[in-house]
């Protein structure tokens, strides 16, 4: 054996109710003064986390927008400035962490999340930031927030439908993680049980969304999921996925649900141990029809027609995908990527590919 394993630093309290320990674990971060990031939509939750500050010291921001604009970013940089906050508390999905990230980069203040969807983003140090148009993603521990606060009753609200294409986005993080080229034992341990608790947990948020058993083993597979995202690099599908949501701006949680399974079953014969893991994770004969399955129990999206991806966009799309290089279990081709591509586009199932 032979690897290399690198912990994040962070520090992570789960349990339902434990959003109200914000203050202290602000306090304990010698802050007291935070601005609290949300997105429109979650501006109430926002305002919750706020109200428990006392003496009114904490402001709120909640104009976070999908994949981190610029001029976003400087607004709240502004208003960070202006109210003179010494931290950043992100409360939402992705977006709003990736205000959060975006600004701690800049300040250089600390960082607590309490993530509500099951994305990922709070536990990696991964930034995406889109500016004229083209969205970068680079790694610096300067993002990682310090804290984060998985508490069950921020998920409650979260819609079944987005619940679902969230976690197959979570999951997508462990299944490309135990084939990633710097795999370890530890990565691939969190990966397996991070796959097996989502799998056995969605399906009883869709028949009962106000589950907060559910609910919660949904979040614990998400934290391991994005631990997984921060350790180890990613392959294929979220190339594929980057590319997708950036050249036809398509939903991100959407574009990872339906390209997953036709992504693996692409991989398949190239990674054959990561499959059997995947497989067992899923209770599963195989990985590729184990993750169709699921999809489909899900009633996710099975096509990228139906998210808005134009047909004429799928030979730029493939050459797009393979514009740069990265490590990859199959190597990928102009001719198999436009062919996977093409299935997807329709909602036709998925295929392992001959080699
Ligand atoms: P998001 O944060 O935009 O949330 C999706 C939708 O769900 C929004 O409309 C939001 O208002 C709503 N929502 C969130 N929580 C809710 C709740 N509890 N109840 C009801 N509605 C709720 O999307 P996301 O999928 O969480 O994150 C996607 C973004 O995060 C993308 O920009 C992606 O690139 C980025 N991302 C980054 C990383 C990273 O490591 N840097 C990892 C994963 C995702």
């Amino acid at each position: 054996m032979r690897f290399e394993f690198r912990a994040l630093p962070a520090r992570v309290l789960f349990g339902a109710g434990r959003r109200r320990e914000t203050p202290e674990l602000a306090r304990q971060l010698g802050c007291t003064r935070p601005l609290i990031i949300s997105t429109p939509e979650q501006k109430d939750l926002a305002d919750a986390i706020a109200s428990l500050f006392s003496e009114a010291r904490a402001h709120v921001f909640s104009e976070a927008a999908m994949h981190t604009p610029w001029n976003v970013t400087s607004r709240a940089l502004a208003v960070a400035q202006g109210t003179g906050a010494d931290s950043l508390i992100a409360v939402g999905g992705g977006s709003a962490i990736g205000l959060a990230k975006a600004l701690a980069l800049r300040t250089g203040l600390p960082q607590i999340a309490l993530p509500t969807t099951y994305a990922g983003s709070e536990v990696t140090p991964i930034i995406g930031e889109t500016q004229d148009g083209e969205k970068r993603t680079r790694r610096t521990l300067d993002v990682l927030p310090e804290a984060v606060i998985y508490d069950v009753d921020l998920t409650l609200t979260l819609p079944a439908r987005l619940s679902a294409m969230s976690g197959l986005n979570a999951m997508a993080h462990a299944v490309e993680a135990l084939y990633a080229v710097d795999a370890n034992p530890v990565t691939s341990i969190m990966a397996e049980q991070g796959i097996a608790a989502l799998a056995a947990a969605l399906p009883e948020i869709l028949a009962n969304p106000a589950s907060r058993d559910a609910r919660s083993r949904a979040q614990y597979g998400a934290w391991l999921c994005g631990t997984c995202l921060g350790s180890v690099g990613m392959a294929l599908h979220h190339k594929v996925c980057h590319v997708l949501g950036g050249t036809f701006d398509l939903p991100h949680a959407d574009t990872h649900a339906i390209m997953l399974a036709h992504v693996v079953a692409y991989q398949a014969g190239a990674a054959p141990h990561a499959m059997r893991r995947i497989a067992r994770a899923l209770g599963a004969d195989d990985a590729w029809t184990g993750l169709h399955a699921l999809g489909t129990r899900l009633h996710v999206p099975r096509s990228l027609a139906e998210i808005g991806m134009p047909h004429e966009g799928i030979g730029r799309a493939a050459e797009l995908v393979l514009r740069e290089t990265y490590a990859n279990p199959r190597t990928p081709d102009h001719d198999s990527i436009r062919a996977m591509l093409e299935r997807a586009w329709r909602g036709a199932a998925p295929q392992p590919d001959a080699l």
